[in-house]
């Protein structure tokens, strides 16, 4: 077979094989619904609130605080929705930041066109929020400050502490989009004053369609679906018992030695990373050098359309991201690297390369083998590129 290497882990995950293993009875054979009273239904509703337990301590909240969706979108949602509904009779504006995910950002935006008012703050050059603006931004009617742990496409932290500080002096609801940061760094929601945080299984080696919201005890908010009683009334729906299980056993697996997975990922991304910006003129790094998530290299290549670079990766068998999944096949640049200041030609050759548990020193070595090969071709076919050569 063709050398295939996945470089797209932000993307999403392949599950662990123990993931797998802990799911594949559910689907035949312990298959009973939780809400059944008989025994199938019960040993189902014991192994879910097993999950429920996992996760809730890796995140430092109790059981009764996580609720499962069907995933990272539905928790945003939920969350954003959910609380201004609640809290509409205080207040309608909503702080956020300019990078979120498209989850949280058109959901935002479909709140403008019912009558919520929100501020998008700034972020700097490295992608980071701009702290003052965010705190000269509060108002006696801000109801939600909704800002992302880590972002997708160019991978910085943000000061989460910080941010939560300030919304609970204000006594502002706080909800974190934590999709990305869950299984690469420590999330305590009480240290980080969190009120809500969105999780997703698909990114941290766990199935698709599956994610979970902390809701912080007494927090106010709605509910998005409703039917059956599931999920202490607040998420109606037959529970995915299966994804449950496997996002369960995928947390346990992430925060067993999350020292040793950040260590192997830093490793691999900063060789990528200085290798690739060595071999590569004009080519530069976006997002933050220290404060960005373990496995993410995100790469701006002068001179380069984004989409040529991903379909010559694509032909020797590399899989990575022109900006995020959702951007990619739009011809709009993306619009984290529209906020930290790139040109469109510039953040139209950005390439993002994201490495997971499964990357290996030798996938990285064959990436800073073909690609200075591929780019120095398809810079001589830019007629820009020869002018720049030609006048220097
Ligand atoms: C992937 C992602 C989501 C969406 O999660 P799904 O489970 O795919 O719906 C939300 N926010 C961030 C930051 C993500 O990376």
């Amino acid at each position: 077979m063709k050398k295939r290497v996945y470089l797209d882990y932000s993307a999403t995950t392949p599950m662990k094989q123990e993931v797998l293993n802990a799911m594949l009875p559910h689907f035949n054979v312990q298959f009973g619904n939780p809400s059944s009273i008989h025994c199938f239904g019960r040993e189902n509703k014991a192994v879910i609130d097993q999950a429920r337990q996992i996760i809730a301590k890796t995140i430092n909240a109790s059981a009764d605080e996580v609720f499962f969706t069907g995933g990272g979108s539905e928790s945003d949602n939920w969350a954003i929705k959910g609380v201004v509904s609640a809290l509409k009779g205080k207040g309608k504006h909503i702080i956020t930041s300019k990078i979120e995910h498209h989850a949280v950002l058109h959901t935002c935006e479909f709140l403008e066109k019912e009558g919520f008012e929100v501020t998008f703050v700034d972020v700097d050059e490295f992608g980071i929020v701009d702290l003052n603006q965010l705190q000269r931004s509060i108002r006696p009617d801000t109801i939600l400050i909704t800002i992302m742990y880590a972002n997708n496409e160019i991978g910085t932290i943000q000061p989460i502490k910080e941010i939560g500080e300030l919304a609970k002096k204000h006594n502002i609801t706080f909800h974190v989009d934590a999709v990305q940061a869950y299984g690469n760094v420590r999330i305590d929601v009480q240290e980080l004053k969190i009120d809500l945080l969105s999780l997703s299984a698909h990114k941290v080696y766990g199935p698709k369609g599956i994610g979970l919201l902390y809701i912080k005890k007494g927090t106010k908010i709605i509910q998005l679906i409703h039917g059956g009683a599931q999920e202490k009334r607040r998420r109606a729906g037959t529970e995915n018992v299966p994804a449950i299980v496997g996002f369960g056993k995928a947390a346990e697996l992430a925060y067993q030695d999350l020292e040793g997975h950040v260590k192997h990922l830093t490793f691999l991304r900063d060789k990528l990373i200085n290798g690739l910006l060595e071999k590569i003129p004009y080519s530069r790094l976006n997002g933050h050098p220290t404060k960005r998530l373990p496995g993410n290299a995100n790469i701006s290549i002068e001179y380069i359309e984004g989409e040529a670079l991903l379909l010559s990766l694509d032909m020797v068998g590399i899989a990575c991201s022109s900006g995020s999944a959702c951007t990619s096949g739009s011809l709009d640049p993306s619009h984290v690297l529209m906020a930290i200041g790139l040109s469109h030609e510039v953040a139209h050759g950005s390439l993002r390369f994201t490495i997971g548990d499964f990357t290996s020193e030798e996938d990285v070595d064959y990436v800073l083998k073909e690609l200075p090969i591929i780019v120095e071709r398809l810079r001589q076919m830019s007629p820009l590129y020869e002018k720049v050569k030609g006048g220097n």
